[in-house]
């Protein structure tokens, strides 16, 4: 037989997939893979359910029902001031992994080089190099993840088609400020790129932190395309469904690979995150208010365990600093795999959003999580506040 695609041959299961069946086959607590034990708001639930038993439930237009291609228009310009058309600027896809993929498709020629900041989401640079982009990556520095400035000025080259965002970041639970947007969008005016911002976790956002759309910045509104998911906005990660906002030259390219790749979504999960987008401000409000509860809680708990912990003003994630207590010859994905079996508790080791040499001992807790969860979790994690596990020297 001929060989298949040599790539995603060569591909294993990804680490969210892989550590939750890790968690299911011990019995283990599940703090790995980003899913709230929140089941999302009753009202949209009941909304898709009475919609699949009225219909109609075939194909929806290929952009999207116009009630959410409207609704996603309306929350643009309530939450960031944005004019968005609603027939030409917004595009229906089945989740953000999507909506990623269709950019990629509809913007980039192979060769082109694709700037992201690492640690990143574990989709992109295979997705580019599938299609034969090029990713640049720049690292982030811990513990505040900040940008270094002029190792990102000379990733941009002239060969450089896009930059990838993810603004608040998975997993470090970073929200970029206005000052560090500026400098991106500089950087993409200056070589005349595109942008892609994955702004999944735009509703996720605590404190004084604010999730400011690249978009929204001087210069950027004509050479940006915007994701957002349901998924995380309505804590319903298994709907699957995204949208995007770009400016029409962009979104023509891209709703032709939705075309390709889904051609449309479920039309009555569609229907209910329309009222989802239209719900008063007290619903994202509230989001990030019960989210930055459950931050507290285990970020409380790890501290009062010794268990160093990085900032983190948004998103599902908080980062913690686990090198103490790796054995010698172990790396961040063996100390995770031992703490399932030893500890019963499953994390996602940082390394999985690095292409190489990643920070030494950086694991990710997600506390989208009932107290008792977050608590379970603690009370299991107890055991490392004594000696190291495995005793490191
Ligand atoms: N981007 C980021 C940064 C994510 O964490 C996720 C995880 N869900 C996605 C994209 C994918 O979102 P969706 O489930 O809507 O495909
Ligand atoms: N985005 C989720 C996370 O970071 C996982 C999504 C997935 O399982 N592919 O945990």
């Amino acid at each position: 037989m001929k060989p298949t695609n040599a790539q995603l041959s060569q591909t294993g299961t990804t680490i969210f997939e892989a550590m939750s069946g890790l968690a299911r086959q011990h019995g283990a607590t599940n703090l790995g893979q980003g899913f709230p034990d929140d089941p999302g708001p009753l009202a949209l639930r009941q909304a898709a359910a009475a919609y699949v038993l009225d219909g109609p439930n075939q194909y929806p237009p290929m952009m999207g029902l116009p009630a959410l291609r409207q609704a996603v228009a309306a929350h643009d310009k309530r939450f960031y001031g944005l004019d968005v058309d609603w027939q030409t600027e917004v595009l229906v896809t089945s989740g953000a992994t999507e909506a990623l993929l269709d950019c990629f498709l509809g913007l980039l020629e192979p060769g082109d080089e694709v700037v992201l900041l690492e640690p990143a989401y574990d989709t992109y640079a295979p997705a580019l190099r599938r299609i034969g982009a090029v990713p640049r990556a720049v690292r982030l520095v811990p513990p505040d993840w900040s940008l270094p400035r002029a190792e990102l000025a000379a990733a941009f080259t002239p060969r450089t088609k896009l930059l990838l965002l993810n603004s608040p970041l998975n997993p470090a639970g970073k929200v970029f400020t206005r000052a560090e947007l500026e400098v991106l969008a500089e950087l993409c005016i200056a070589h005349d790129a595109y942008a892609v911002c994955d702004e999944v976790y735009e509703h996720l956002v605590f404190g004084a932190a604010r999730h400011v759309p690249l978009m929204t910045l001087p210069g950027m509104r004509e050479r940006t395309a915007r994701i957002g998911s349901a998924g995380k906005t309505f804590s319903v990660t298994g709907w699957k469904v995204g949208y995007i906002t770009a400016p029409p030259a962009m979104l023509h390219p891209i709703a032709k690979a939705h075309q390709l790749v889904t051609f449309t979504t479920p039309p009555n999960l569609q229907h209910a995150v329309a009222l989802g987008l239209a719900q008063d401000d007290a619903y994202f409000a509230s989001l990030g208010a019960t989210l930055a509860r459950s931050r507290d809680r285990l970020a409380t708990g790890l501290t009062a365990l010794g268990i160093p912990i990085l900032p983190c003003d948004g998103t599902y994630f908080l980062v913690a600093d686990f090198s103490r207590w790796l054995r010698a010859g172990e790396d961040d994905l063996a100390l995770c795999r031992r703490l399932v079996t030893e500890v019963g508790v499953v994390l996602i080791p940082l390394s999985a959003f690095y292409d190489r040499e990643p920070p030494r001992g950086l694991v990710r807790f997600c506390y989208c999580k009932l107290d008792q969860t977050i608590d379970a979790a603690l009370g299991k994690l107890a055991a490392l506040a004594g000696p190291a596990v495995g005793a490191a020297p």
